[in-house]
């Protein structure tokens, strides 16, 4: 890495501390690795991606149903899915600094912490997954895992969905929840984290070859062009058809949407045609029968799924890495506005003549649409600086001339143009670019 990428990642995580998007997990404690915990800001900038993604995928179309499953499930669903045989990552330590990594990261056969090469234990495999218990027993019967991926809970509950929903292939189920890996190595801050979220969407349509075909390049793009809708800049986002030697065993087609992060070009999102893998696995597992009855066909048969699967925690690192901006006089971050984590800043520009009163009543109004910021305190232009600092698109101030003539000064982030708007015309003006609800 060299040192300018090495400095602006570590820029942006000193703002993520200092504006309170990320803090370490349990810090007073010394932190646990690979987890992280979201403050404030960081919180409100994730929930939004979660929404827009939500929104955009599930109550925006007529086509996909959302589930919300539990994290702990019957141990058997990662027996058929595959997880407890082979979800492994190769894993050797160094002999010179002990330090431990994944065999597939290492390069030149190169130590990427103290240097020294070829000199690392063999290659063993470990499994990614946690265990815990449920019940008072500790044995292998009452053995259960946290879920290393959300989609399973999607397979195990597609015939609940079929049977409730009146839903006609091509469908989608779409899922937003934790995951969790036991990484061996947590690292570039919450872009490998051991806790964090997925947003996955699986989408079942016939069983043929060029219908999944159809709807495997349908979602890549979609997807795609999903990041750029929300502001992610077109030159730092690519979508990587994976090799056919690339492939998982089970899929028949798979492309990454990948970021040119400072530590460099990584995946962001995994779009990929599983085919009938999945179903047809828990099925044969769980002895029940998962096909379905295409009734304008008249045909019974396993469809096949398309799933677009999206971390969200990767995502606000990339819309937080693109949002950021170093000005000769600022740091900027300019998120799209949908995306920020405070819509509106409101500040009475002095503490008389009745503006904190004013202002106040402006920012509680407001609040009924935005989420927005009140801030009274020290000179303007740092109060402007904070605001740029976590992205907000708009400051409002009250001035004495707002007293006067019912009036405020708007000021856009980006260009830091200033209008005066009456208070009556506000909320249609922010509405312009603010949409309510994200
Ligand atoms: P990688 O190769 O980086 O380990 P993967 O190919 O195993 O990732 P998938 O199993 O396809 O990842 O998971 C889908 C998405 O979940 C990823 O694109 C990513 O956004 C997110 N994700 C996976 N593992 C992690 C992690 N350890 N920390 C944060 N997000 C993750």
């Amino acid at each position: 890495m060299s040192k300018s990428t090495d400095q602006t990642m570590q820029q942006i995580v000193s703002l993520c501390r200092r504006r309170a998007f990320i803090f370490q997990s349990s810090e007073i404690y010394g932190g646990l690795n690979g987890c992280w915990d979201y403050g404030p800001m960081g919180v409100e900038l994730k929930r939004n991606i979660k929404a827009l993604w939500w929104r955009d995928l599930v109550t925006r179309r007529t086509d996909i149903e959302g589930v919300d499953c539990s994290i702990l499930m019957n141990a058997k669903v990662w027996e058929a899915s595959g997880h407890v045989q082979s979800f492994t990552d190769p894993m050797v330590d160094c002999l010179q600094c002990r330090g431990r990594f994944r065999a597939d990261h290492i390069v030149n056969n190169q130590c990427p912490t103290c240097g020294t090469k070829d000199k690392f234990t063999e290659v063993r495999h470990f499994n990614l997954m946690f265990k815990t218990f449920v019940g008072a027993m500790e044995d292998n019967s009452s053995q259960v895992f946290l879920r290393p991926e959300t989609c399973q809970g999607i397979f195990a509950n597609f015939d609940n969905v079929v049977n409730t929903c009146r839903v006609k292939i091509p469908f989608g189920m779409a899922q937003i929840g934790k995951a969790f890996r036991n990484e061996i190595n947590p690292r570039n801050f919450t872009f490998r984290s051991r806790e964090f979220e997925q947003m996955e969407m699986e989408f079942f349509c016939r069983p043929d070859k060029e219908e999944a075909n159809k709807w495997f390049e349908y979602w890549k793009t979609e997807r795609y062009n999903w990041y750029l809708k929300y502001g992610i800049r077109k030159e730092r986002l690519h979508l990587r058809t994976h090799d056919q030697n690339e492939l998982a065993h089970y899929a028949a087609g798979c492309a990454d949407i990948e970021y040119d992060f400072p530590f460099g070009r990584a995946e962001l999102e995994g779009i990929a045609n599983r085919t009938d893998y999945d179903l047809k696995r828990h099925a044969e597992f769980s002895k029940k029968d998962l096909s379905y009855f295409d009734q304008a066909a008249n045909a019974r048969y396993y469809p096949y799924v398309i799933e677009p699967s999206a971390g969200a925690d990767r995502a606000t690192l990339a819309f937080l890495v693109d949002a950021y901006v170093e000005e000769a006089e600022r740091t900027v971050l300019r998120f799209h506005p949908e995306v920020a984590p405070v819509k509106v800043a409101v500040f009475p520009l002095v503490n008389k003549e009745g503006m904190p009163e004013m202002a106040e009543k402006i920012f509680l109004d407001l609040k009924k649409y935005w989420n927005c910021y009140f801030d009274d305190k020290g000179a303007v232009g740092r109060r402007y600086r904070r605001q740029d600092e976590i992205g907000t698109p708009y400051c409002i101030t009250v001035d004495g001339e707002s007293v006067k003539s019912n009036s405020v000064t708007v000021r856009e982030r980006d260009s830091m143009a200033q209008v005066r708007i009456s208070v009556g015309e506000l909320v249609n003006h922010l509405s312009k670019t603010l949409t309510s609800g994200v």
